[in-house]
């Protein structure tokens, strides 16, 4: 079959049939349009054959956004994901079949929407969001995220930002340089939807702190003084499996053997201290690092998501304002509100932000990189530091490059003082969460320097 994108195969009256309801919307005015919507046949034309959308991920919420765009008009969709398929992904994501299993999402999800949803193209492409540079990101009108890592947002949510332009005279953004990124997350029965217009309302940055960092339980708590059931878990992965050593290997998740073997001594360790809530898919979820994906929650938030990229697209409606949080725990709750721009967003506030050091004497390398790291307003990974001195650039560490990391590594336990930073020095800061190098600007609170 041949991989047009429109016509749509029907008959006329067919097609016309086929789009009624769309119709309805976008070849009327109607009271909630936005000023510059203009009713024509043009608009669904544009979906067809103009408009291009990019959707990141092809898991449980990227079958969702697939099937919802396709029935939606959009004719031209490119899809990323590096992930394969498993038999556990079955149950919620829809495109794809037993044999399916070991094969590609991106390249499934395609194949299934071309062949059942003649009018929409998908093309798929199996690699990580890294691989590709700005001129790929460039193409699309309008970029929808079904991810599950937040790391992989914050990068996107870089690029998109890295590619503004802004105006010379008053620094605004300029608006042809927008592409606005939606962006779905689901949690088990939580999920969120929202609409970034980068540059203009708040992203992924400028509302970190609404990710909390991921939960790691004091080693002393999970050895001494167990609480949840969770540390007894913690207790029995981290200090009895390697002092057991059970099955001579390392331990795997996905060993129903290994899991048994964990479930068994955190019972025991439960009893012992009265801890009620061990059971084998909280030892799974605790090992794996993982919340079960209910497909319900998927199907709400990729619906929101959908949506809002119709609304943009075609200008038929307001978009959302702009942060929609949804919970189906207890009945259905769900309320949105206008998430604010940060001023001191790292990502696109344009302007270097500012860390304070209690004392620069006291305060090592490695010290401002636990703060990098820890950090509710940066949560970095694994950050890499160079800055400039005597018009040279110098790096203070990077972990990334071996060889580096050796040549830099007796920085880390110097004080920022002895390594010559000053009050209000720049810093250039790499990590994996940003496309681009952040600038960071010093500054210490205590006054005097004792320079090495
Ligand atoms: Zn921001």
């Amino acid at each position: 079959m041949s991989a047009a994108v429109s016509p749509a195969p029907a008959s006329s009256s067919m097609n016309r049939k086929r789009w009624h309801n769309l119709r309805n919307i976008l070849e009327r005015k109607g009271p909630f349009c936005k000023s510059d919507f203009t009713p024509s046949a043009d608009n669904l034309e544009f979906l067809q054959n103009t408009c291009k959308i990019l959707v990141i991920g092809a898991g449980g919420l990227g079958c969702e956004l697939l099937k919802d765009l396709a029935l939606m008009g959009f004719g031209d969709i490119h899809v990323i994901d590096m992930d394969t398929i498993e038999l556990s992904n079955l149950n919620r994501q829809f495109l794809f079949r037993r044999n399916d299993i070991g094969s590609s999402k991106a390249e499934c999800a395609a194949k299934f929407i071309n062949k059942r949803i003649p009018t929409c193209q998908v093309t798929p492409h199996c690699a990580k969001i890294q691989d590709f540079d700005e001129s790929f990101y460039q193409q699309f009108h309008i970029i929808v995220c079904g991810l599950d890592s937040i790391v992989a947002r914050r990068w996107i949510n870089g690029m998109l930002i890295s590619m503004l332009n802004y105006n010379e005279e008053d620094g605004s953004v300029d608006a042809s340089s927008i592409i606005p990124m939606i962006d779905g997350g689901t949690e088990g029965f939580k999920g969120n939807a929202r609409v970034i217009l980068p540059g203009y309302t708040a992203c992924i940055e400028c509302t970190l702190d609404l990710f909390p960092p991921q939960i790691n339980y004091p080693l002393c708590t999970i050895a001494n003084t167990p609480r949840l059931p969770e540390h007894c878990i913690e207790y029995v992965k981290i200090i009895q499996w390697d002092k057991e050593n059970p099955f001579n290997c390392a331990l795997d998740g996905d060993d129903p053997q290994h899991i048994a073997w964990i479930y068994e001594r955190a019972m025991e360790r439960a009893n012992q201290f009265n801890i009620t809530g061990v059971t084998y898919r909280l030892v799974q979820g605790v090992i794996k690092h993982i919340i079960p994906a209910v497909a319900s929650t998927n199907a709400v938030i990729a619906a929101a998501c959908a949506t809002e990229v119709f609304k943009l697209a075609t200008s038929c409606y307001d978009s959302m304002s702009n942060y929609m949080n949804f919970n189906d725990i207890d009945g259905i709750y769900t309320y949105t509100y206008a998430a604010e721009k940060s001023e001191t967003c790292l990502a696109c506030s344009n302007v270097p932000q500012v860390v304070n050091i209690e004392d620069p004497n006291t305060t090592t390398l490695e010290d401002l990189i636990k703060i990098l790291c820890e950090n509710a307003r940066f949560q970095m990974k694994q950050p890499g530091i160079t800055t400039m001195m005597d018009g040279k650039n110098k790096t203070l560490y990077m972990a990334t490059v071996k060889s580096i990391e050796e040549r830099t590594r007796a920085n880390l336990t110097q004080s920022l003082g002895e390594l010559g930073l000053k009050d209000g020095q720049i810093i250039m800061v790499a990590d994996q969460t940003s496309p681009t190098t952040i600038a960071l600007q010093l500054k210490y609170n205590a006054n005097e320097v004792e320079m090495a």
